[in-house]
């Protein structure tokens, strides 16, 4: 099949579907800019994930992590705007297709393009709270002086950032909403995710046992491709996502006529 009979089969899928649901990873992102973790040119060629991201390592040292991944991070996410794909996926919710989007992503690029229903699985970015008095602060306020890491509440206590580090529990609401999304969708549409960080991965799966299509796209074939998703877009978000979405809007005009 074409890359193009795949954009057209898949507009198709999604005009004709009743709920869709929507799996966002890193690689929606990264035509903002933003790098993601695996994969060429992604954060983990310069870090070790463990050392980084995995909460004991930020328990022992806060101003480590905070200099070597979250201030580099800080200034990635408060910069970013959305692409195409974010742009896109806001489209199918206003056509009525798309009914909410479970991203992993941290950067709230969803939201800033228009989308609704957005469930931040790994939380926000954007948000900060106190260790010691759980004030919360927004990070754009906080002044991140790479000479004077961690950055402190009034109280004295460290902020760590809202967002779920590895070994972290997923927010019980986030993962109750998810859970329930994956299982009542028709079709799960999973866009830049390597679907390898559990339980984020196991959304998929719930969809397809619970009778979903699941398509993805996504550059690269990832742990679901030919198993659990029946069609791979191969591409970036930016462009298929775009072509979709005119391709949905161009079904459903069709279909409207008389
Ligand atoms: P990942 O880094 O493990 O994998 C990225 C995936 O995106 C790969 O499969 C890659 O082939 C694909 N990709 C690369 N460029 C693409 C493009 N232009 N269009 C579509 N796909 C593209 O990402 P993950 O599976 O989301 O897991 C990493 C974790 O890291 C997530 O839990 C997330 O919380 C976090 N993260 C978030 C951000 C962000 O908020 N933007 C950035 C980096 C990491």
């Amino acid at each position: 099949m074409t890359p193009n009979d795949l954009i057209h089969q898949t507009a198709e899928i999604i005009a004709s579907s009743r709920h869709v649901v929507a799996l966002t990873g890193a690689g929606m992102s990264v035509e903002s800019g933003i790098p993601p973790f695996r994969g060429k040119g992604g954060l983990w060629e310069k870090f070790d994930p463990m050392e980084v991201a995995h909460i004991q390592s930020f328990m022992r040292n806060p101003e480590r992590v905070w200099r070597l991944l979250i201030s580099e991070m800080k200034d990635i996410l408060t910069e970013a705007r959305p692409n195409p794909a974010h742009y896109g996926l806001a489209r199918l919710e206003s056509l009525g297709k798309l009914k909410t989007v479970i991203t992993q992503n941290v950067d709230g690029l969803h939201q800033l393009a228009g989308s609704r229903d957005v469930i931040e699985f790994h939380g926000n970015f954007a948000w900060l709270w106190c260790l010691d008095c759980g004030d919360r602060a927004r990070t754009v306020d906080i002044d991140v002086n790479p000479g004077r890491l961690p950055p402190r509440c009034g109280c004295g206590g460290i902020y760590r950032p809202d967002c779920v580090f590895f070994g972290e529990s997923i927010p019980m609401q986030a993962l109750d909403r998810s859970q329930m999304a994956a299982s009542s969708c028709d079709l799960m549409l999973v866009i830049g995710t390597s679907a390898v960080v559990q339980p984020a991965a196991f959304m998929p799966l719930i969809a397809r046992q619970s009778g979903a299509v699941v398509i993805e796209i996504n550059p690269e074939p990832t742990p679901l491709t030919g198993t659990t998703s029946k069609l791979l877009v191969q591409g970036k978000a930016g462009s298929a996502v775009q072509q979709i979405t005119d391709e949905v809007e161009r079904i459903m005009a069709a279909r409207r006529q008389p």
